[in-house]
């Protein structure tokens, strides 16, 4: 059965970690190293069933692919999911052992943060292997991830606006966020910065209050934020909120957030925004900043690279528009596309010159 799974979407491997000493149950999935070393961080979740972490891990290593390719990295996808409860079962010698596991993949699979991991779990991580990023900073990591994310963000909605209203500007334009946490934050700031207005709401009453008190943001209820006059719709909290229900009532022209999986089915439900006549920016490639900030500590961190890579998030909108428009496709679609072409075009260079070693890449 799971070698039915692995061949029906190419998976290359799967790798069952146990540690009896510390009670470490893990999967590593690595789905496609054409591109480069598969990077993906290392969720723990309490699952109910190994069959149900089998098709997390599956699903996540495979998002992973189509993410550190559209995003134009040099890196193939995978993941690492750990089964228990995050902090209960934690302990050093837990993510030691893991470390372990990732070493004896030498190179081909790059762990990271994730959901139910931390940063100190990286740097247990980072005694046993260099297959490991989101470290502590002292360590040569670039930090906390989200105004990076929060800049590709700001540098994918002005390509999403030139999409939509014909001119990248956001001066003037009033954008309507979902959330106003660590990425949207710091995406309001750069809003704020260039002109445009701000309609926020949030679960928190103190994260409005900050927005409204630093940027002049309207505050709205939790439900009004899907059906105000407003030209973007930034989904910064939840996933599954682009659905039945919502997209009737927006009255947006662009939806761009860093919110991952917005769309609840991907297919119809980017089908009724364009139909719509609403454009939409795909989230994976959206808030691919945090991804390209975190990578680039394997080539020792430096801020200002970072930044110039995160900028390209600009170009990567720019082709997937093209492709969306070539394909007659909705621009979800167009970002597997991109991403499937990048992988088939190595994939014949490879074959050319028979090379199907994976080059590695560590911060050693
Ligand atoms: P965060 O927890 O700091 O912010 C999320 C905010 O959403 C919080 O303020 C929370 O109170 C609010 N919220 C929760 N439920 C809500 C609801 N029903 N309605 C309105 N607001 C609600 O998280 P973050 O790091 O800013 O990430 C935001 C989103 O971006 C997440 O979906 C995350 O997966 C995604 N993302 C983040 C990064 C990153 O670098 N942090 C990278 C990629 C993707």
């Amino acid at each position: 059965m799971i070698f039915d799974k692995m061949v029906e979407l190419d998976y290359e491997q799967l790798v069952f970690c146990h540690d009896g000493a510390s009670g470490l149950k893990a999967i590593i999935c690595i789905h496609d190293t054409t591109l480069g070393p598969a990077l993906g961080g290392a969720r723990m979740w309490n699952y109910e069933t190994e069959e149900e972490a089998i098709q997390d891990v599956l699903r996540l290593a495979r998002g992973m692919t189509y993410k550190n390719a559209a995003a134009g990295l040099n890196l193939g996808g995978g993941k690492t999911v750990i089964i228990g409860e995050a902090p209960k079962e934690k302990s050093e010698a837990f993510f030691r052992a893991l470390g372990r596991y990732v070493n004896s993949l030498s190179g081909r699979y790059i762990t990271a943060e994730d959901v139910g991991t931390t940063v100190a779990d990286m740097d247990f991580i980072y005694q046993e292997t260099p297959y490991v990023c989101g470290i502590s900073e002292s360590y040569g990591s670039g930090g906390n991830p989200s105004p990076m994310t929060a800049y590709g963000v700001y540098t994918a909605m002005k390509r999403t606006a030139k999409e939509a209203f014909g001119d990248d500007s956001l001066q003037g334009k009033t954008v309507a966020l979902q959330g106003v946490g660590n990425v949207s934050y710091s995406l309001c700031e750069h809003l704020h910065e260039e002109g445009a207005s701000l309609i926020v709401t949030d679960i928190n009453q103190d994260s409005i209050e900050r927005a409204v008190n630093d940027f002049g943001a309207q505050a709205v209820g939790i439900e009004e934020i899907y059906e105000v006059d407003a030209d973007i719709f930034a989904p910064c909290a939840l996933g599954g909120i682009l659905n039945d229900d919502t997209i009737p009532n927006l009255k947006v022209k662009a939806v761009c957030g860093s919110a991952n999986n917005q769309l609840l089915e991907d297919d119809r439900h980017g089908k009724m925004l364009q139909e719509k006549g609403i454009v939409y920016a795909p989230d994976y490639v959206v808030n691919s900043g945090g991804v390209i900030n975190v990578a680039d500590e394997l080539q020792g961190y430096n801020g200002e690279r970072a930044k110039d890579k995160v900028k390209e998030i600009y170009n990567q909108m720019d082709k997937i528009f093209n492709i969306a428009k070539r394909d007659g496709v909705t621009p979800a679609a167009a970002a597997d596309r991109l991403a499937e072409e990048r992988i088939d075009s190595m994939m014949r260079v490879k074959s050319t010159f028979s090379q199907n070693e994976v080059t590695t890449l560590s911060r050693r």
